[in-house]
């Protein structure tokens, strides 16, 4: 198995932990400790990114040489790894919980591929940190599968996202407080190895703010700033200005990530600070899901069942709370409140123009027109109507291009609906809908064929709809691979109509409504 360059700049730049292992405690004055994973009974590789093996340099034999599952279980280190667990607090649900992570992810190292780009390995699972609290450090399968399945579908959506090398299966029985059934039952037990440029998240920074470590807070802000934000150390000379630059970049690419997650219909679930990476990456794949019924207050989250803070109609407002929960934390390094403010502000323009755009694209529009009786008054009837007729959102855009502008009729329609009576009851209004956009479309006279490529290339056909995922779980649980290995086929060209995959563009069946994994799930996975 080949072996890869590192170049650890977090290990070696940022203060450790004096204390090494896995005793569980309050960690001051350091911004990680190091660690190593807990070795696993009989790790098993259960299923792989071809891509992104590629972009660290991983050939097909590498992947499946037995000792790839060892590394990636958790079991050998390769030369150069340094593992360790970083430090970091966050607000949940919107109060201040102190120290909490990370629990249960290990950097192996900071991999620099061939082009000479910085890849930070990650094991999620790989056993207890010294911020594992009460917890054991590891995942289960159904929540390792969902996450490498979803973080790569992402990506393949173009939305940005900490990517997924590998699932390994530890041999191993986890035990959880399955609420299924309201049993503890044993589940097996998995690790996924993510990759992205960079893991640090806003409650990295927020973990020193609270504890008044001021020196550690300015010595992580220039270093994340130096290693994952390269162009502002270019673009600007003096580090006060630097700081402020910072900072609006994170607002700018929060506010283009959530936008395309409400392009995709993708709810996070636990929007928590802790789960809001500094470089606008999707991030922490736990009770998320996606909307089948377009419904803005949905969340498939049992957790946040009653508040419904993480609402898909609300990821907009929760990302700019938490930028400002970031801007908070670093005022004392900034002093600049005002300028914090400006930073906020271009989060709000960004995320509404970006949304804009992603939306003008998904209705086949070469124009916004702004006013009144505008696009955006359009948009907003359309978003009811797709709410309270229980209409698949997926299925509805990707179909919008099926329509004829010039005599729209609801027949492509035929299988975006869910309920009989809630159909009937918004087709004749949504027949009127699809004339006064198809006038629009006509009037702006774009050639066909390109409008309709256009729309397919923003509207997927196939996302990792939650059932679909559940059913890959529950094969995978059986021994049987096929299911996963065929969705997170398909979800690499997720515009492309596949012959054959047809199964994977339909819309959640009835059984799977209300049931759990399905349409719901809890933090504790
Ligand atoms: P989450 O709500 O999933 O983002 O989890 C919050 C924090 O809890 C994470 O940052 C982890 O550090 C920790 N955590 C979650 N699950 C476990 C676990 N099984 N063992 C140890 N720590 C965990
Ligand atoms: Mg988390
Ligand atoms: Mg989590």
């Amino acid at each position: 198995m080949k072996n890869l360059q590192f170049d650890n700049r977090f290990v070696r730049e940022l203060p450790a932990d004096p204390e090494t292992g896995r005793q569980v405690r309050q960690v001051h004055g350091a911004c990680y400790s190091r660690v190593e994973p807990t070795p696993v009974r009989a790790p098993k590789l259960l299923a792989w990114s071809a891509e992104v093996a590629e972009l660290l340099g991983f050939n097909e034999a590498d992947m499946l040489d037995p000792r790839f599952a060892e590394v990636f279980g958790g079991n050998a280190l390769l030369p150069g790894m340094e593992p360790y667990a970083a430090c970091y607090g966050g607000h949940q649900f919107g109060n201040w919980a102190g120290q909490l992570g990370d629990g249960r992810a290990i950097t192996l190292g900071e991999s620099i591929n061939a082009q000479g780009q910085r890849w930070e390995l990650q094991l999620k699972g790989a056993g207890p940190t010294p911020y594992s609290r009460r917890a054991d450090g590891r995942a289960v399968l159904r929540s390792s599968i969902r996450e490498f399945i979803c973080s790569e579908a992402m990506h393949h959506l173009g939305v940005p996202t900490t990517r997924a090398l590998s699932l390994v299966g530890t041999g191993e029985q986890v035990v959880r407080d399955m609420f299924y059934d309201g049993h503890a039952r044993p589940e097996p037990g998995a690790i996924v190895c993510r990759v992205a440029p960079s893991f640090i998240r806003f409650g990295n920074f927020e973990i020193f703010a609270a504890r008044g470590e001021e020196p550690l807070l300015q010595q992580l802000i220039d270093f994340t700033i130096d290693r994952d934000f390269p162009e502002l150390v270019l673009a600007e000379p003096d580090p006060a200005q630097r700081h402020i630059r910072w900072f609006e970049e994170v607002c700018r690419r929060s506010a283009v990530m959530v936008a395309h997650w409400m392009r995709v219909g993708f709810v996070h679930g636990v929007m928590n600070t802790d789960n809001m990476s500094i470089l606008g990456l999707t991030i922490d794949y736990g009770p998320y899901g996606w909307v089948d019924n377009y419904d803005p207050d949905w969340t498939p989250n049992t957790t946040d069942a009653s508040g419904r803070r993480y609402r898909f109609g609300n990821q907009p407002h929760i990302a700019h709370w938490n930028l400002w929960q970031l801007a908070n934390a670093i005022y004392p390094v900034v002093q600049d409140s005002a300028a914090l403010e400006r930073g906020l502000a271009i989060y709000a323009q960004t995320q509404e123009a970006e949304y804009q755009r992603m939306m003008q694209a998904k209705l086949g529009l070469a124009q916004w027109r702004p006013g009144e009786a505008g696009d955006d008054a359009l948009l907003t009837r359309l978003l009811g109507l797709l709410t309270a007729g229980e209409v698949d959102m997926t299925l509805f855009f990707r179909r919008l291009a099926d329509i004829d502008p010039a005599a729209p009729t609801l027949d492509p329609l035929e299988d975006v609906f869910y309920d009989p009576a809630r159909r009937a009851a918004v087709e004749p209004e949504l027949l009127g809908w699809l004339r006064e956009h198809g006038a629009r479309v006509c009037a702006e006279g774009l050639p066909a064929g390109a409008r309709r490529a256009g729309m397919n290339r923003t509207n997927p056909l196939y996302v990792a709809r939650n059932y679909l995922a559940q059913q890959a779980i529950d094969a995978a649980e059986a021994g049987d691979l096929s299911e996963l290995q065929a969705l997170h086929d398909v979800l690499r060209r997720p515009y492309d109509a596949q012959p054959g995959c047809e199964r994977f563009a339909a819309r959640r069946p009835e059984w799977a409504r209300n049931r759990a994994g399905c349409s719901m799930l809890s933090c504790s996975s």
